[in-house]
């Protein structure tokens, strides 16, 4: 089986997920009510599957889908502020066709990148529980036996958590911040970025500088 068919197996899996109930409610509550400005559009209102270079040699992980961004689109980072700053970043340092990210037929081609998620479904307040982190760290794990990576970019401290259990690295000197690096004993490279979220783009907290040089650092762990 290719990588493509592991994948694709993989993601029409997690599209059908129900575990987690709050989740699946929420999710789909928000896909009913909408907000006034999407009000004409249909919502995605499912679990996002992962999205990129099904070859990739890196892995993105992110925290969860925003409930009006990806939820809405089906795909990660997309029709999402936070989204607006990812692809450009992605595009100026060549692992993306385009800046643009509005929805899933928009051209986007993701190169040598893969994006997914600690948890697949909107959560309110962008919070899943640990619980719902746990439900659905098994897709995460899958995402990553298929693609084998060689650098794991962890936006935020959830990402960077669940990559540390999955991986049952236990060093107590590894600790999250942004540009913050550590390699496995298997070898693969960690690497910490703040989330591109509002949060922290308005408030300068994450800068474009900043973002970039996650990114040519990323590039030159490929080499
Ligand atoms: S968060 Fe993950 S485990 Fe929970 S319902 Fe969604 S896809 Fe399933």
């Amino acid at each position: 089986m290719t990588n493509k068919s592991e994948l694709e197996k993989l993601n029409a899996e997690i599209i059908q997920c129900r575990k987690c109930a709050r989740l699946v409610a929420w999710r789909e509550e928000v896909a009913r009510v909408k907000r006034r400005a999407y009000i004409d559009q249909e919502y995605w209102g499912k679990p996002v599957p992962g999205f990129g270079d099904p070859n990739a040699r890196v892995v993105v992980v992110g925290l969860a889908p925003g409930a009006h961004g990806s939820n809405r689109t089906g795909r990660n980072f997309t029709g999402h502020a936070s989204g607006g700053f990812l692809y450009p970043a992605l595009n100026r340092a060549g692992f993306a066709n385009q800046a643009l990210a509005e929805s899933r037929s928009d051209g986007l081609i993701l190169n040598d990148i893969y994006i997914t998620a600690s948890a697949r479904c909107a959560p309110p307040d962008n919070k899943p529980s640990p619980e719902e982190l746990n439900n659905c760290q098994p897709y995460l794990e899958r995402d990553i036996q298929i693609l084998k990576p060689k650098v794991i970019v962890c936006l935020g401290r959830i990402a960077f958590e669940r990559i540390l259990r999955i991986y049952s690295a236990r060093n107590s000197a590894w600790k999250f911040g942004h540009g913050a690096l550590y390699q496995l004993e298997s070898g693969e490279w960690i690497l910490c970025s703040y989330h591109p979220s509002q949060q922290n783009t308005l408030t300068g907290k994450l800068t474009v500088k900043m973002f970039d040089d996650i990114w040519e650092k990323a590039k030159e762990l490929l080499r």
